[in-house]
């Protein structure tokens, strides 16, 4: 198995396994080879998980923030010295095509730790003067956080969770996806080679119940979940139970509205980005792609001219654009989705089957598919497929498509595609969304916020705004006179 770990998890500093746990086969999906087999975690190997990083957690909460800075950026420098090595193994894990992963992966997770690690010894409190009396708030961390990741991007999710847990002094156990078990424990062993304590970030395999179990444990004070918007309702309740804090990164059906006035190019492109990239699996993508009446004929044109030209296939080639999804259950559930387009009257402008030819015989490969034709109402235009399948719709005006745009639960991203300032601003307000683009897609640099409203999540990751989910205020007031008292 050419992508064996050296045990499945790792727990206070050093590999651990028990083979009393469910065995997890991790299949590289372009050609069904299974390339390592880890075990999920056992109650014993949770409760060690847990136990170390209760301790490692005050060790480091003790730390100075400058030295807690200094570690995270030295995770980033390692991260970004090993970036063929790592990008090469979330291929294997992930099936992604070499050309994204050794860009957009540990390259983002390097940008976080980077980015958090700077940011650390500036997180403190504030002095309130109350004339007299005065307090001052002290930036806390919670404890121990759960990180529960999906399989699109598992060092970037890795990354992204534990940067600013660990800056803000928390310590982290992570249970990565079972379909990629692999990366986030290189992101374990680079955090001890980086210097940060044992136990500080620790990972557990598992399947849901491992996630469960980590999210419902005593010790854990928050819980922040990257994955589909069921799963993030059972988690955000558990955690409700027992007052737990939670980010929720969940899952979308976002639109992109293109006017009459775009860039065709851009446009496309940013389509195409918001679709096909890393096969579709991503949750930001936008699957709906509103295109105004004008501008429609020459857009599905292009739209369809360009996706003919990806390159399909083996994703460890660096001239692939696109490998196969994740999983062949995954491949199946997008081809049952496809179907049912097919079925609802939607009209395939290209794509819409498995690749034929044997380079594509054993991998859970699709064709990028664009639908043309396709309603509010149709299945494929309300459902998160995950996979590269494109909606394209046709709208008269702005306040209809905004309103057609905002007709759907999820709320993560949007996009606009104009060259009239005013309307891309005014575009980008009305739409109900965590994120919005103007005259680009898809792009998360770590300085900018990320997340959903509606049933797209709860909380933010990067940027400033992450250190809120991941820290507390401790209020000290301290009085300066006597004690007024009428008793
Ligand atoms: P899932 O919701 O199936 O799983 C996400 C993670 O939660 C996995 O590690 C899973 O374990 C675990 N899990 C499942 N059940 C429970 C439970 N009851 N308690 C605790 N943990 C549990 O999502 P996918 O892995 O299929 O990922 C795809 C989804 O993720 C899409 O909906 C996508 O939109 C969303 N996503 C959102 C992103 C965002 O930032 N907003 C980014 C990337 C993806 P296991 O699968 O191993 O059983």
């Amino acid at each position: 198995m050419r992508a064996q770990p050296t045990a499945s998890h790792f727990v206070d500093g050093a590999y651990l396994e028990d083979e009393a746990g469910t065995p997890i086969d991790n299949v590289f999906a372009a050609t069904g080879e299974v390339i390592a087999r880890v075990h999920a975690a056992t109650p014993a190997v949770i409760e060690a998980a847990m136990a170390s990083a209760v301790r490692a957690q005050r060790v480091w909460a003790a730390t100075s923030p400058a030295e807690r800075g200094r570690v995270l950026r030295r995770a980033a420098d390692i991260i970004r010295a090993r970036n063929e090595e790592l990008s090469a193994l979330e291929t294997l894990d992930t099936a992604k095509p070499i050309q994204e992963t050794l860009v957009a992966d540990a390259a983002s997770g390097a940008d976080a730790l980077e980015w958090f690690g700077t940011l650390a010894p500036g997180l403190h409190g504030e002095s309130v003067p109350l004339g007299g009396d005065f307090a001052y708030t002290v930036r806390e961390p919670l404890g121990v956080c759960v990180g529960i990741g999906a399989w699109n991007y598992p060092t970037q999710i890795a990354c992204w969770k534990a940067a600013p847990a660990l800056a803000c002094g928390n310590a982290m156990v992570f249970k990565p996806s079972e379909l990629t078990p692999l990366c986030a424990l290189k992101v374990a062993e680079i955090f001890i080679e980086a210097g940060a304590p044992t136990g500080l970030f620790n990972v557990v395999q598992g399947m849901g119940e491992a996630g469960a179990a980590l999210a419902t444990h005593p010790a854990t004070a928050k819980v922040s979940l990257t994955g589909s918007v069921p799963t993030g309702a059972k988690v955000y309740a558990s955690a409700a139970a027992g007052m737990r804090h939670v980010t929720m990164e969940l899952g979308g059906k976002s639109p992109l509205l293109v006017f009459d006035d775009a860039d065709l190019e851009d446009a496309v492109g940013g389509a195409m980005l918001g679709n096909f990239y890393s096969a579709g699996q991503i949750c930001s993508n936008c699957t709906r792609v509103f295109v105004q009446a004008g501008i429609k004929a020459r857009f599905l044109d292009r739209l369809v001219e360009r996706t003919r030209a990806i390159r399909l296939g083996d994703p460890t080639d660096p001239a692939t654009h696109m490998g196969p999804l994740v999983s062949y259950a995954q491949r199946d559930k997008v081809m049952n989705y496809i179907d049912i387009g097919r079925r609802e009257g939607a009209r395939i402008a290209i794509g819409g089957r498995a690749p034929q030819g044997e380079a594509f015989e054993k991998g859970a490969f699709v064709e990028p598919t664009v639908f043309d034709g396709v309603t509010d109402a149709m299945t494929i235009a309300r459902e998160e497929i995950f996979g590269p399948v494109l909606s394209l719709l046709t709208f008269e005006t702005e306040e209809e498509a905004v309103e057609r745009a905002n007709a759907t639960p999820y709320g993560l991203a949007a996009g606009v595609f104009t060259r009239d300032l005013a309307r891309g601003h005014r575009v980008a307000a009305a739409l109900q969304a965590g994120i919005a683009w103007i005259n680009t897609y898809n792009l998360t640099p770590v300085e900018e916020p990320f997340g959903g409203v509606k049933a797209s999540g709860v909380g933010r990751e990067n940027g400033r705004a992450a250190v809120e989910f991941y820290s507390q205020l401790k209020t000290v007031h301290v009085g300066m006179g006597r004690v007024e008292s009428p008793y």
